[in-house]
């Protein structure tokens, strides 16, 4: 049997000695060290330097083909850290801001509960990702064969929510979280004076229509039952005051829930920036980028999650909102059935991102518990 004491005090340590030295994406070097370190002793199998910086962990048992993936993040953000906690970071201007030291720490301990106490039958491996807020690192481990070298039949991931109570557990069936796709719009035209527009081809009045007319894309173009949003985040012109300009740059996120609606989404923001454009006599040049896919969840394997949640948690939502943040987690899911859900960080959390957040170490062992939980209900263990 596992000593729970010793594995929440180990997997305390891990997660502040992680939050003291964070590392941005694909330079969590010293932290894939670490974290193939904690698996080494556990005697797991070891493989590193997957999509650069990812490190997977395997445990076999017993006889099954099948096998499942669990998976953390291991990447940091560059927001400075305001608090003056014992364990804050070291490194200016780099911080765990989203918890992915919490995340990390606690399939560690996932790992060594199943290490010590088997219980299932089959393969797991233990998925280690980097560069999660980028939306790349899930791709690059891909790329690098993650699933041909580690095949598994399901995938599962978990991530802390601010604001929901220590202990609870919410998931659903179908789309959970959504696709990032982000956008850049030049309009290019002719500047110059002020003080006669009438002798340019200036391009301020087409770009602030440009900006409203965006706006009907969402409203007049995507189901009303859908969810989308799109928002222009920045506008750049040539930034003289008495001068018309001849160029300016719109940029902006737009989120959903389906591909064909991401595709909707761009095909309109072409067809607009491209009719003003002509409408104005200057050029429009467009680009769109898909950073984050939607994160769908297998409905079978949601309810798995749920049903592990049940035998650890305090209370499970089995049909929580979906919400618009993204996850790269969905890059897996896009080529093995799985689900991701959220565990508590507590009601006193400041929310992801802040430079005042922090993980929650009582969340630890709730998540350890909840990955060890699914891995035994989907390879069981038959005597
Ligand atoms: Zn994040
Ligand atoms: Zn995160």
């Amino acid at each position: 049997m596992t000593d729970i004491d010793s594995l929440v005090a180990d997997m305390t340590e891990w997660r502040r000695d992680l939050h003291r030295h964070p590392e941005f994406g694909f330079e969590e070097h010293r932290t894939a060290g670490r974290v193939a370190d904690v698996l080494r002793e556990m005697g797991a199998e070891v493989s590193v330097g997957i999509g650069g910086t990812g490190v997977v962990g395997t445990l076999t048992r017993g006889r099954s083909n099948r096998a499942i993936g669990l998976r953390a993040d291991m990447d940091a953000l560059r927001i400075t850290e305001v608090a003056g906690r014992g364990w804050r970071s070291e490194t200016p201007g780099t911080m765990h801001a989203c918890g992915h030291d919490g995340h990390t720490a606690m399939l560690l301990g996932a790992a060594r509960l199943l290490a010590n106490e088997g219980g299932f039958d089959g393969t797991l491996h233990l998925i280690f990702q980097p560069a999660e807020e980028w939306g790349r690192g899930a791709q690059a481990m891909l790329d690098d064969g993650l699933l041909t070298r580690f095949p598994c039949d399901e995938v599962y991931g978990l991530h802390n929510m601010p604001g929901m109570p220590l202990g609870h557990t919410a998931t659903r069936a179908g789309p959970l979280m959504a696709a990032e796709d982000i956008f850049e719009i030049t309009l290019t035209g002719q500047g110059g004076h002020a003080a006669r527009p009438h002798a340019t081809r200036e391009v301020m009045v087409p770009a602030c229509a440009l900006v409203m007319e965006l706006q009907t894309i969402i409203a007049r173009k995507i189901d009303p039952a859908e969810i989308a949003v799109l928002s222009v985040t920045e506008f750049e012109t040539d930034g003289t005051r008495n001068a018309l300009p001849g160029r300016a740059v719109i940029r902006g996120d737009a989120r959903s829930y389906r591909r064909d609606i991401s595709d909707r989404i761009e095909a309109e923001m072409i067809r607009i920036a491209h009719g003003l454009a002509r409408q104005h006599g200057i050029e429009a040049q467009v680009s769109y980028s898909r950073e984050f896919v939607p994160l769908v969840n297998d409905p079978a394997a949601a309810e798995a999650l749920a049903k592990a949640a049940e035998a650890v948690s305090d209370h499970v939502d089995r049909d929580a909102p979906p919400i618009a943040a993204s996850e790269d987690f969905a890059r897996l899911l896009e080529h093995v059935p799985g689900a991701f859900g959220f565990i508590g960080n507590g009601e006193a959390s400041a929310p992801l991102h802040s430079p005042e957040y922090d993980f929650n170490d009582a969340a630890l062992i709730h998540g350890a518990r909840l990955f060890a939980g699914i891995a035994r209900q989907r390879l069981p263990y038959t005597a």
